[in-house]
């Protein structure tokens, strides 16, 4: 009676019945940097003009995904967080401050000896040491902070390489992070890790930024020897074709990946190393857990450049498309959210025809378009930014223009992240947990939960 009564209000709520539905085998977490919910509806307006469809604004495929919830994304220290401390929340449900890399609030920023004892145990960890297949792919550097704080523990997220480490760091015992991702991963190493940063990885005389003469790309094939090591799309594509890699690392330029709209023919795009990572992850039968970052729309916003902010949105999706296609809903948990809103605001009252990217346009009392017009009678855009390096009045550039800045309120050389909550979509095995306006930290909980993976030490012993 009693159980009855429970099914049909968690049926009435939405919910799924408790049972094996509630729990994923695999989990493919996607989150966008600097996706906040004004650049969500800008990336769903820009879709329709793209389409053809001026006024179109049909909905994203991640927003089709059935459960959302809204999370708060500030840190230990800061009401609006850096990538470092977002993603660690994500990754370790604690809390950090800013510039932080897995390890807990009570660190300094860059105090090595300090950070001693204080990693955070993350997801991927968890998820290895339960026998699971584990990935990152990303469109920055693969150890940039939201990749790195999936899969290594920093008190700084700007130490990549040795290059940026302190002598002092060094001596103290630190590792740099692309160091960490080849000798001292979780479990037995990621079994796919895709993007870009190769510099990182070796050293100066054969292309690379380190100093200390290690190649880590000769280290990871040394300790992998059935590994596949990729550096160009067709690689790529031929590695995930074969049928056989069991691994995979693919480092497809020194830097960041260019961004979508600029993306050079020998480097895949995120829907491509999405469909790779799966294909590899899939030869793991006992699940998997890939972490993909569309990293580069925080850059495109940084820059006052909304055109490739938003245009990275749209490869997200077309990755979280071709993440639909390939996995089985009824075991994975696919989720969608960011690591925390850009200050990109989405204003004035433009009409449904009204030109996205530039100035405005209305419609008048007699119905018809005119130049909208702001209160000193000069034209106004329909995004600009709260912080940036743009102009503070009109547009500079046409867009996709590499100098292509929209108008920002307060001059900065990089424009600022945003404090307001971003969202999180949930579709798949175990997605009805996520609902309501909860913490960073929480989504973290919830997505443990849901691959039954429980934390009996909150730190990773490191
Ligand atoms: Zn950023």
């Amino acid at each position: 009676m009693r159980r009855a009564w429970l099914l049909t209000l968690a049926l009435a709520l939405g919910a799924a019945p408790a049972g094996a539905a509630e729990r994923a085998r695999s989990l493919v977490l996607f989150v966008g940097d600097g996706m906040g919910f004004a650049t969500v509806a800008a990336a769903r307006a820009l879709a329709g003009r793209l389409r053809g469809e001026p006024g179109g604004d049909r909905p994203l495929a991640f927003e089709r995904l059935p459960h959302t919830a809204i999370v708060r994304t500030a840190s230990a220290d800061a009401l609006v967080p850096d990538s470092a401390a977002a993603m660690t929340a994500l990754m370790t449900g604690v809390r950090t401050r800013n510039g932080l890399v897995a390890v807990g609030p009570e660190v300094r920023r860059g105090d090595c000896a300090g950070a001693r004892g204080r990693a955070l145990r993350t997801l991927l960890e968890a998820a290895e040491a339960a026998g699971l297949a584990t990935g990152v792919v990303t469109t920055t550097r693969v150890t940039h902070a939201t990749p790195a704080a999936a899969y290594a523990h920093a008190p700084e997220r700007g130490w990549e390489s040795d290059a940026e480490l302190p002598e002092a760091a060094r001596r103290a015992g630190c590792a740099d992070i692309a160091r960490q991702l080849v000798e001292r991963p979780p479990g037995d190493g990621l079994e796919v890790v895709l993007g870009g940063g190769r510099a990182a990885f070796l050293p100066w005389d054969r292309g690379g930024r380190r100093l200390d003469g290690r190649d880590l790309v000769a280290a990871w094939r040394a300790r992998h020897p059935g590994g596949a090591y990729v550096t160009t799309r067709g690689a790529l594509l031929a590695a995930a074709r074969a049928g056989d890699a069991r691994r995979v690392l693919g480092l497809f330029a020194p830097d960041h990946l260019a961004f979508e709209v600029d993306r050079p023919a020998g480097q895949p795009s995120l829907a491509e190393m999405t469909r790779a990572a799966l294909a590899v992850l899939a030869r793991h039968p006992r699940g998997h857990v890939l972490v993909v970052e569309a990293g580069r729309i925080d850059h495109g916003h940084h820059a006052g450049d909304a055109f490739r902010a938003l245009t990275e949105v749209l490869a997200l999706d077309e990755a979280v498309a071709a993440a639909l296609e390939a996995v089985r809903l009824e075991r994975t948990l696919v989720v969608v959210t960011a690591d925390h809103a850009s200050a990109l605001a989405f204003a004035g009252w433009p009409a449904r025809s009204s030109p996205l990217l530039g100035e405005a346009v209305e419609l008048g009392p007699d119905g018809l378009p005119r130049p909208g017009r702001a209160a000193d009678g000069r034209p106004y855009t329909v995004l600009g930014y709260a912080t940036g390096p743009g102009p503070a009045r009109g547009v500079r550039g046409r867009p996709g223009e590499p100098g292509f800045r929209l108008p920002a309120r307060v001059p900065m050389a990089h424009g600022a992240h945003g404090g307001a909550d971003v969202p999180l979509y949930a579709g798949g095995a175990g997605a009805a947990r996520f609902h309501g306006a909860i913490a960073q930290a929480e989504v973290h909980r919830l997505l443990r939960a849901a691959l039954g993976l429980d934390a009996p030490s909150p730190t990773s012993g490191r």
